[in-house]
């Protein structure tokens, strides 16, 4: 088995390297090489890396045989759960079957994957089940409890990703009591930490990672144990995701589970508790009256908007805190006799002490907003800027971070990436991947469209698309940059296109996404929520259609208080944030269509701003290096060759 020099990775990358003995479909990919090479110099030299790997590198080996031989414990981030449930039962059982040693790795999730006992356990005897299906479903989570080494509810066959029943039984820290608790010893989180200890490789998810991060210094203490080299998978939502948990967040839905658990405890243990019970009562109407203050159409509001909105709340807001330490001080006192009750207390106190700093004490570096959506209003606040938080928790503790995307770079450079996450001086490294886009893809970007913020734009540019999707015969996925745009071309096409048409919103994201697979010709309207993570190679996706260059929505609070950060800084936030945002935005959208070395197809932007703005050139320096045309009969011509 080699060792520690980057020789060793053309050992198994190299033409006739061991890979080539172990993977049933090898083909040597120089690209991948590199990466393995770049990924060992960095682990051994302990330094921070940063690689733009183009789809088909095949990016997860090249950081996995490395960090496999480097004995050192190294712990990988991906994106998603189900990216992690990828790595652990469909790359790492490859080389498990052929490495020399067995190989010492676990996955570990947030709480809610994995099964209470203790509730489930308590649930029996309780009416916590509404209606047939959901008893059916609880019989199926009691039958697989008996046979389940992990307790992770991506093994129930069949479970709804929206069951009723999971989050009733799930083991979320809301009703644990711990060591106290009876079923701690066969705990399936005992057990995850357990496994993690004595790993070499652990597999989270961002989300679980920077929760992690977040709560390691506190009282909390560490969720994974230490690491000297990290892997963060999709580097290009670490930004977004760190900010959410080094942020605050507080709302009405939660204030309800707490005087729901609250309530279902005490009449579980059968107490009857009149002090409490008013308490409670006055907690539903003093949350109600609060919220009721920042409630309006779904979306985010932010900004300017905010001191008057926290001003009309004040009296309201004062009797919620009133409420919260009742029922905090009610729960104090019972949880000295009964445990159960801890879990709770320390709830209400959470919910106290952030709702008192979300209203009184912002902080000139927190952004604040509301959230609204269907009956949840939540009061949220992150970071401006996560860089400095990153700089000191992760890139200052961690030996090594390897950071890679298909998307990181833009134009050639990793500068937008490296300011927006705070590390300094990292090794960088750019690969295309294996794939021949000059001739797998073509790009189209015609120039003779209204500008797309004009009210001619929508007509002229649906007369396009009828055009163009009649030589890709419809196998399209039409990418917006709004809900409304989205819905207004679905209107105005559905009748003209002679293909079924598919609109996101009308079903679940992967059943649109199967029914599109086995659609012939089918033609999905879709935004943002289709932009990543979407796998559909073969024909059945010729084309992607993308309307606008994505800028993020300027008034978004986050966005716009990122801005002015920037600007207020003596920097052109449009140059360095704006701009090098949207580009690499665009390179994910785009990144739908080659997924393999077989697809091919076109590549649409309905915004002429790429052409004709000096700032389109980085939009375009950005991208893979697809054969590129502003005219129509050429796109026919490259699906005819
Ligand atoms: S220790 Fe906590 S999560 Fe585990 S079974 Fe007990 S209550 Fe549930």
């Amino acid at each position: 088995m080699p060792t520690d020099t980057a020789a060793s990775m053309y050992r198994f990358f190299g033409p006739s390297g061991f890979l080539s003995q172990w993977h049933p479909q090898f083909e040597h990919r120089p690209d991948q090489l590199r990466m393995a090479k770049a990924v060992e110099a960095a682990i051994r030299e302990r330094r921070h890396l940063l690689v733009e790997a183009g789809t088909g590198t095949g990016k997860t080996l090249a950081y996995l045989v490395p960090a496999l031989l480097s004995g050192k414990r190294v712990v990988i981030s991906t994106g998603t759960k189900n990216l992690q449930e990828q790595l652990f039962y469909k790359d790492l059982p490859l080389l498990r079957e052929s490495w020399p040693q067995p190989l010492r790795v676990s996955v570990m999730k947030g709480r809610n994957n994995y099964l209470c006992r203790s509730k489930l356990h308590g649930a029996s005897e309780l009416a916590i089940l509404d209606g047939l299906e959901e008893v059916r479903e609880f019989e199926q989570i009691q039958q697989w409890e008996s046979t389940t080494q992990t307790g992770d509810r991506a093994e129930v066959q069949g479970l709804a990703e929206d069951s009723r029943v999971w989050p009733k039984l799930d083991a979320r820290a809301d009703r644990c009591t711990g060591q106290r608790c009876s079923h701690f010893e066969g705990c399936f989180l005992t057990n995850m930490h357990r496994l993690a200890r004595e790993s070499d490789v652990i597999i989270v998810n961002h989300h679980l990672l920077f929760a992690d991060l977040a709560v390691k210094d506190t009282d909390f203490g560490a969720i994974i144990p230490d690491y000297s080299v990290l892997v963060l998978d999709e580097a290009h939502e670490v930004e977004d995701v760190a900010g959410q948990y080094f942020g605050l967040s507080v709302s009405n839905l939660q204030v309800q589970e707490l005087a729901r658990d609250t309530r279902m405890l005490l009449r579980m243990l059968r107490r009857k508790d009149p002090q409490t019970d008013q308490a409670l009562h006055l907690l539903d109407d003093a949350s109600g009256a609060f919220f009721q203050k920042f409630s309006g159409p779904d979306g985010r509001v932010g900004g300017t908007v905010l001191p008057s909105l926290r001003e009309g709340a004040a009296a309201a807001y004062a009797d919620l805190l009133l409420a919260l330490s009742l029922v905090g001080s009610g729960l104090q006192t019972r949880a000295d006799g009964v445990a159960d009750f801890a879990p709770l207390f320390r709830r209400a106190q959470t919910l106290h002490e952030t709702l008192r700093t979300w209203m009184e004490d912002p902080g000139a570096d927190q952004v604040h907003w509301v959230e609204r959506r269907g009956r949840g209003v939540t009061l949220q606040s992150c970071p401006v800027d996560v860089s400095a938080l990153l700089r000191e928790k992760l890139f200052g503790a961690v030996e090594t971070v390897i950071m890679t995307s298909a998307t990181l770079a833009v134009g050639d450079s990793f500068d937008f990436i490296q300011n927006r996450l705070g590390v300094d001086a990292p090794v960088t490294l750019r690969v295309d991947g294996h794939f021949d886009y000059p001739r797998q893809a073509i790009l189209y970007t015609p120039t003779g469209l209204p500008d797309p913020r004009s009210p001619q734009y929508a007509e002229v540019a649906m007369e396009l698309l009828e055009e163009l999707l009649a030589y890709t015969q419809g196998r399209a996925f039409l990418l917006f940059t709004s809900h409304q745009q989205m819905r207004a071309f679905h209107a105005g096409l559905r009748q003209r296109l002679p293909y079924p048409t598919l609109l996101q919103g009308s079903a679940p994201k992967h059943q649109l996404l199967t029914e599109f697979k086995e659609t012939p010709h089918a033609v999905l309207f879709a935004t943002s929520a289709f932009w990543q993570g979407v796998d559909v190679p073969g024909d059945q996706l010729s084309c992607v259609v993308v309307d606008k260059l994505p800028f993020a929505a300027p008034n978004d609070p986050v966005v716009s208080a990122r801005v002015q950060r920037i600007n207020s800084g003596g920097g052109d936030a449009f140059r360095e944030y704006q701009v090098p945002q949207a580009a690499i935005a665009l390179k994910q959208g785009f990144g739908r269509l080659i997924r393999s070395s077989k697809d091919r197809g076109v590549l649409a932007i309905l915004d002429r701003r790429i052409r004709t703005m000096s700032y389109g050139r980085t939009f375009l320096e950005s991208l893979p290096p697809y054969s590129q045309t502003t005219h129509l009969q050429d796109v026919a011509e490259f699906l005819r060759g």
